[in-house]
């Protein structure tokens, strides 16, 4: 039994389609088999994608897996690019991971956290530590958005998740010009019961965030042991579903990359997404796409015969970008800085400053702390650093948190994001948040280079028939206040 709610049959079994779930295996696997990297077809899904901004159909996104060309995936990626723009702008939001607890009754084979490991030093945030690490992010580093990340335990069911986001959201701290306070708390935790989402929902979560780690069944069960809440595939398969169904809807998806032939990962996430949009009329908010990462006590990871190279990784990116326009991209600090610069044109989010032990923003991090946590990441490097080379190489951060908070969230975003309108806003409230965050939180070297980028963005916004003139007139005047110190004005 999950370990964090009641299980109900029915948040299975009501979703099947003639007691069938929706990855087809066979048709997945025939699919790949029969794609053809045909230049010819390969630039007219490629033509598709960038007009609109629907999601591909199967055969397509097998077209786009198997091109090997190196010209025609460099058309691929600049494709991709060019959709991610054309959907955010060239907007990069940020946000941090903040590991509230790491008790967690699963094996799972590849992580740091399972129960088996027992170098492993288990904790549970109490209220007043959250507040602590809420501090540090909000007041220090002038994070906006979080994702808040839990192990799988009965000890941290819902109530403690519901508790630490309102938590959350009660820090607000005194900044050089203004204040500093989390708008936005994501939650990445164990699939639960429409019951315990809707918790969630009342505290005021923004998405809700479950990776399937994989989704074929097989490897799914040898890596998730028997008799763990885990180890039940179709219970996280319809995880979303279930937070529809409790009103969530600012959903994520995820698939473990490394634990299975990463195409078929990339079909099923396509497969994934189809159904949310078949039966919600919503697809999900955001896709990621962790490669898995060394982590303590296992050595599973460097075993693992489905390890995807630099050069797939990118490819994947690309393919989901081209495959669902509309869904955000998340890539993490699990990469080194060099993958991430190569992707984030077509990323849309990444974390940046990212501590993933247990306490690990408020309480001093040894070497050896930095070892106890759920694995290894590839940039160490702080927020103020990566902002700075954002800046450097075009890329505006946004601290943008306000299309959850006006009410665009669910099938209202998705239509505003399939139009091209989303975009329009991102660009004016990522120049409002970054001007807060610059004025609040920038290193000297970072405030030079964000200033050329916000007087170029501010230059591009005013000088754009995109705006009409109560808009540009409202950016200036809300500009302005920010500049005085008034925080959270946005579009
Ligand atoms: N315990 C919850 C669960 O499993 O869904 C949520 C938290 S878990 C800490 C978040 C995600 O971390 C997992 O879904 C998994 O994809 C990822 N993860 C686990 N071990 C990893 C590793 N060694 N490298 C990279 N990512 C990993
Ligand atoms: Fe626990 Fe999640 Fe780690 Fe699995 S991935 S061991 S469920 S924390």
């Amino acid at each position: 039994m999950p370990a964090t709610e009641t299980k109900q049959p029915d948040g299975i079994t009501k979703y099947l389609n003639n007691g069938r779930d929706f990855i087809d295996e066979d048709a997945i696997e025939l699919c790949l088999k029969k794609a053809k990297a045909d230049p010819a077809r390969v630039r007219e899904i490629i033509s598709k994608a960038l007009a609109s901004c629907e999601t591909l159909e199967p055969g397509e996104t097998a077209t786009l897996l198997s091109v090997e060309d190196p010209l025609l995936l460099e058309e691929m990626y600049a494709a991709a690019a060019l959709v991610k723009k054309k959907v955010y702008d060239n907007r990069v939001v940020t946000f941090a991971p903040l590991y509230c607890a790491n008790l967690c009754e699963n094996n799972c084979l590849y992580c740091g956290f399972r129960k088996d490991n027992t170098s492993e030093i288990r904790r549970k945030l109490s209220m007043d530590e959250i507040r602590k690490e809420t501090e540090v992010l909000a007041g220090v580093i002038g994070h906006k958005r979080l994702v808040v990340v839990f192990g799988e335990s009965r000890a941290t069911g819902a109530d403690y998740i519901a508790e630490s986001i309102r938590t959350i959201y009660s820090v607000k701290v005194k900044t050089r010009k203004g204040f500093g306070q989390i708008r936005r708390v994501n939650v990445n935790a164990a699939p639960m019961s429409v019951e315990d989402l809707k918790k969630l929902k009342t505290a005021g979560i923004g998405t809700f965030q479950v990776f399937q780690e994989t989704y074929h069944r097989k490897t799914y069960a040898d890596i998730h042991p028997g008799g763990t809440p885990k180890s039940d595939f179709r219970w996280r398969l319809y995880a979303m579903h279930r937070a529809f169904e409790a009103g969530i809807d600012d959903v994520a998806l995820g698939a473990l990359f490394g634990l299975y032939n990463w195409k078929f990962e990339v079909m099923a996430l396509l497969a994934h997404a189809k159904e949310l949009e078949k039966t919600f009329g919503i697809g999900p908010h955001t896709i990621s796409f962790p490669r898995i990462e060394d982590a303590a006590g296992t050595d599973f990871n460097r075993k693992s015969a489905h390890r995807v190279s630099d050069r797939d990784f990118k490819k994947l990116v690309a393919v989901l970008r081209l495959s669902v326009p509309y869904a955000g991209m998340l890539v993490t600090a699990r990469e080194k800085p060099e993958i991430i610069r190569d992707v984030i044109p077509m990323c849309t989010q990444r974390d940046a400053s990212s501590r993933i032990g247990i306490g690990a923003y408020s309480d001093r991090y040894s070497a050896q702390e930095a070892k106890r946590q759920q694995f290894m990441l590839g940039d160490t490097r702080s927020l103020d650093e990566v902002i700075g080379e954002l800046a450097a190489l075009g890329h505006i951060t946004s601290f943008c948190t306000s299309g959850y908070r006006c009410g665009r969230t669910g099938d209202h975003i998705m239509k505003m994001l399939k139009s091209g309108k989303e975009g329009r806003f991102c660009k004016l409230n990522a120049i409002l948040t970054f001007r807060e965050w610059l004025d609040d939180f920038a290193s000297p070297a970072t405030q030079a280079a964000g200033e050329k980028l916000i007087l170029r963005e501010i230059k591009e916004a005013l000088n754009s028939e995109t705006y009409n003139l109560e808009m540009r007139t409202k950016l200036t005047g809300y500009y302005n206040r920010i500049k005085s110190g008034e925080r959270d004005l946005c579009f």
